[in-house]
């Protein structure tokens, strides 16, 4: 009788271990892997080509300068004026030298004029 009752007990005490055994590895089942941390934002693709050149230029009154951006003239203060690039020219008055930024003349050193549509201002 206390033979059986021994072996009654190890069969409990394994029964205990195999559950707690069973029941620790259903624990350490491994736990869904967390979803991969958002991918950082991608840097942009290929720098934006540059801006192709305006067709509009902002002119002096004065003719002393011709900017890409409107704005006051750095030399005399006036407000830029907007034009179309293809309509502004600074002219020789003596040769009929023609350029698109204000100048002197490379033949005879003349100060260009401002010319707006092939006017002069
Ligand atoms: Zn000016
Ligand atoms: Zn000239």
């Amino acid at each position: 009788m206390k033979r059986a009752s021994l072996a009654a007990a190890l069969m409990v005490i394994c029964l205990i271990v195999l559950a707690a055994c069973s029941k620790a590895a259903k624990e350490e089942a491994p736990s869904p892997t967390p979803p991969p941390a958002a991918k950082a934002a991608e840097p942009s693709p290929a720098t934006a080509p540059a801006a192709p050149a305006s067709d509009k230029v902002y002119v002096c009154p004065m003719g002393c300068e011709v900017s890409d951006h409107p704005g006051k003239c750095s030399k005399c203060g006036m407000d830029l004026k907007e034009e179309n690039r293809a309509d502004v020219a600074f002219v020789c008055p003596v040769c009929g030298f023609k350029a698109a930024q204000p100048g002197a003349c490379p033949k005879d050193h003349t100060v260009l004029t401002l010319e707006i549509a092939g006017k002069p201002l």
